[in-house]
């Protein structure tokens, strides 16, 4: 049987960048940017006003100047008028206003005292003196010139980085396509959610559960179910395999009398790649493409084992494809065993564990959270991912540290 690393190898080898397309500004946040991005304007574009305060000439200070004539306001927005009496006046001024020519500091209200002069007009007397000219202005340019790169292709576009892209005016931008993926769940024993289930059924929760985690991804997501019904199978998955990217199918790949998704999926044209990895849960793990289509995974149906081989094997290929030139992949984790684990099986062990970073030795554990079965769907919510235990040992001692994939 195949093991966890040459399945996760295999896995990897179909992993195709998606091609770059262009959006808009607002269909853009979370993916991946394929160009540079650069400043458009000197950055800040213009000598910018940090303070609220008047703005005067420096020089008219060291020559002894002291109280000034408010000539008039400037806002924020405010075309800069020059300062027409730079050794006698000032310009009251505002933060993010532009400096009036002329003017070269900014004293701020706090370090003045403004009063009516005898000629009717405010008049301004620094209380305390600036330490040189030029204080409270952000100088035009001083951040990045013109042409600066600011966003690089690979570069993810979080937060900041959509701050960026909204400076330097790029309202249209190429980024890597969303993957196309279809949610599968398959099984005669699954009823809608909003069914009350009859006492043999229950409910389909794996395709949202899956839903749910491809779309943290980027990827665009549709959701479907079949039955365990060769006929519908046989109907229904052709044109998934033609439309997306990839298939997550969840159930029906097991050695069961209903299992019938990997005939089907091989009738559908679909090219087994493997079928099972000597590892628990999740040993029925069904991964194959059809030429010029889909990757197809079939997941082991129990929902831990859907929930842990789609971490292990379609979440990084999703990162692959819809990430392609990110700088740094994510880092793995590791993490100290909290606990002496045994594991007898020849089987790689995907341990559930839930991680604790020590108060005084800043030491990451893995408290081991043990399902009832794979089946028990309610072991993954103390979890925060899984260790990965490799099938060559049976006996895993605390202190030892392992990779774990977090969720
Ligand atoms: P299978 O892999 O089809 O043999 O399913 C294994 C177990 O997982 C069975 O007990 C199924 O009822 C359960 N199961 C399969 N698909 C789902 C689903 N979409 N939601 C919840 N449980 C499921
Ligand atoms: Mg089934």
């Amino acid at each position: 049987m195949l093991t966890v690393e040459e399945a996760a190898h295999r896995v990897a080898a179909t992993a195709q960048p998606l091609a770059p397309e262009p959006v808009s500004l607002n269909e853009a946040a979370g993916r991946t940017l394929h160009e540079t991005l650069r400043a458009d304007r000197p950055f800040p574009p213009f000598n910018r006003v940090t303070m609220d305060g008047i703005a005067l000439a420096f020089a008219a200070l060291a020559a002894g100047q002291t109280t000034f004539v408010i000539e008039r306001t400037q806002l924020a927005g405010q075309p800069p008028q020059p300062l027409r009496s730079p050794s006698t006046a000032a310009v009251e001024i505002m933060t993010g206003a532009a400096l009036p020519p002329g003017a070269d500091t900014v004293v701020r209200y706090e370090d003045l005292h403004i009063s009516p002069g005898p000629d009717g007009q405010r008049h301004a007397t620094v209380l305390v003196p600036p330490p040189a000219a030029g204080h409270n202005v952000h100088p035009v340019g001083s951040d990045c010139a013109v042409g600066t790169p600011l966003l690089l292709p690979g570069t993810c576009l979080g937060a900041p980085e959509m701050a960026v892209v909204a400076t330097v005016g790029a309202h249209t931008v190429q980024v890597t396509r969303r993957a196309r993926v279809a949610v599968v769940s398959t099984g005669d024993e699954l009823v809608p959610v909003e069914n009350t289930p009859l006492p043999h059924q229950i409910r389909r929760s794996n395709a949202l559960m899956l839903a749910v985690a491809v779309r943290a991804t980027g990827a665009a997501v549709s959701t479907f179910h079949f039955p365990d019904d060769p006929a519908a199978l046989r109907i229904g998955l052709p044109a998934l395999l033609t439309d997306y990217d990839l298939l997550l199918l969840s159930g029906g790949v097991s050695k069961g009398k209903a299992d019938f998704l990997p005939t089907a999926l091989r009738e559908a044209g679909a090219e087994e790649i493997f079928h099972e990895v000597s590892q628990r849960p999740g040993k029925p793990l069904w991964f194959g493409r059809k030429p010029g289509g889909a990757v197809v995974f079939g997941l082991p149906g129990n929902p831990v084992s859907t929930f842990l081989t789609y971490h292990r094997y379609a979440a990084p290929w999703l990162r692959t494809v819809q990430a392609p030139l990110a700088v740094t992949p994510p880092p793995p984790t590791f993490a100290a065993l909290a606990e002496d684990v045994r594991f007898k099986p020849a089987l790689t062990y995907f341990l559930l564990v839930r991680l604790e970073s020590g108060e005084t030795d800043g030491i990451l554990r893995a408290h081991p959270v043990f399902p009832n079965s794979s089946g028990d769907m309610t072991s993954l919510l103390p979890a925060h991912g899984f260790m990965e235990l490799p099938l060559e040992r049976d006996f895993f001692r605390e202190g030892e540290v392992w990779k774990v994939w977090r969720f």
